[in-house]
């Protein structure tokens, strides 16, 4: 994830700000794991796989799910429908999910369709902010805190917020708290 760079100390705060809000409003504290399926609750989004996605969209969906180019999408209908990846784990899904709910959450818009896919596109900023706050979301700066401070490592640290040791590096990583292996 290269994407630290990208974004500004500022806009980082921000998006871990927004995050924290977000689990205040839903009754969640920092420690506790927030499953997307709450989010998908609060947002009254419709949660589908490649296998479950009605027929129309379907066949798209599938090639490009095969490719493996693409973990999640948001499709603009009405309520909000959000397809992902069955084929990641279960771990990666929540994570996938996270990211497409800090999409909703910040308001990104659309700026295109793929010509090849036919699917929505997005700016590269927008992005990079879903990823960050997507990870915001599962595992809260001050959640790791207070892993660190319960003496949990990386892969118990996992457990705990039902994301991947890969999330949970990056989040580390770019928050500065290191834990045991
Ligand atoms: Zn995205």
């Amino acid at each position: 994830m290269g994407l630290i760079e990208s974004l500004t100390t500022e806009n980082r705060k921000r998006l871990e700000a927004i995050a924290t809000e977000k689990r205040t409003i839903l009754g969640f504290k920092a420690y506790e794991p927030l499953p997307a399926e709450v989010l998908t609750e609060h947002f009254q989004v419709k949660i589908f796989t490649e296998e479950t996605v009605p027929n129309a969209e379907s066949e798209q969906i599938k090639l490009l799910f095969n490719s493996n180019s693409c973990s999640a999408v948001i499709l603009p209908t009405k309520p909000l429908w959000i397809v992902h990846n069955s084929r990641h784990t279960p771990v990666r899904q929540q994570s996938n999910l996270m990211h497409e709910f800090a999409h909703i959450i910040l308001n990104h818009k659309m700026v295109g369709f793929d010509a090849k896919t036919g699917l929505p596109q997005r700016r590269q900023q927008d992005e990079d902010e879903a990823i960050y706050l997507g990870g915001c979301l599962q595992i809260p700066r001050r959640g790791l805190i207070w892993a660190k401070q319960k003496k949990m490592n990386l892969s118990q640290v996992a457990l705990h917020f039902n994301a991947s040791e890969e999330m949970v590096r990056f989040r580390s990583n770019v928050n500065g708290i290191f834990l045991n292996c």
